[in-house]
């Protein structure tokens, strides 16, 4: 599938997506976890409902508001789930604004390719929790081992070029004080863990019925 027909979201100005940065927020339906948690339920699992949005029609509309703004976020869903991914952000890149690429974590080979292919300017990557939380947190999707693996990888990269990475937590309800003092445990040396409240998901009746 053409890589942008995966893009079914699209948010025309946040302050709070990218902090200390105005930037616009493009959303990739589907995600590898399912978490019981999910802030985008309908983005993640349910996407093909959704309408996708034109390729030409945004990259012009995020051209046209290029002074307003210091970067382009791009989420999910998961990002890396996308076949095609470098497509999007080499045709963001081109605009000229910074980007941003948020990710789960569960795909550090994909992550290492875009960090290779030197167009995006951050990646925020989140750590669910504690690494044997990680079943409870994802749905079982990955498990302890799994998770600690991957985000290792990620370390490895973080740490090679550091400028390029933050890592953030969302304090979920499954999540205590100490779980959270745990992961900053995780982290090299020289990152400091963004702490996330936990807002509610809003769930369509579709989403809730099937997820
Ligand atoms: S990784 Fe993010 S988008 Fe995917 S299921 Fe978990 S919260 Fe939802």
């Amino acid at each position: 599938m053409e890589p942008w027909k995966f893009v079914r979201g699209f948010e025309r100005f946040s302050l709070c997506d990218w902090p200390g940065n105005t930037c616009c927020v493009i959303f990739l339906g589907g995600c590898n976890l399912h978490c019981p948690t999910c802030h985008n339920a309908e983005m993640a699992w349910h996407y093909e409902s959704l309408p996708a949005l034109k390729r030409d029609a945004l990259l012009d509309f995020i051209r046209q508001r290029k002074k307003w703004l210091d970067g382009v976020t791009v989420t999910g869903g998961e990002p890396t789930t996308v076949p095609g991914l470098n497509v999007i952000l080499s045709d963001l890149a081109e605009i000229g604004l910074k980007i941003k690429l948020d990710s789960n974590g569960m795909r550090p080979e994909v992550l290492e390719q875009i960090l290779d292919l030197n167009v995006v300017t951050t990646f925020a990557v989140d750590i669910k929790g504690p690494y044997e939380k990680f079943p409870q947190l994802t749905g079982n999707a990955v498990t302890a081992e799994e998770a600690q693996a991957n985000i290792e990888k990620i370390f490895a990269l973080a740490s090679a070029q550091p400028d390029k990475f933050y890592f953030r937590t969302t304090k979920v309800p499954l999540l205590t004080d100490d779980d959270i003092e745990t992961v900053r445990t995780y982290l090299p040396h020289g990152f400091s863990l963004t702490e996330q409240k936990f807002v509610e998901p809003r769930r369509t009746s579709h989403a809730e019925a099937n997820s």
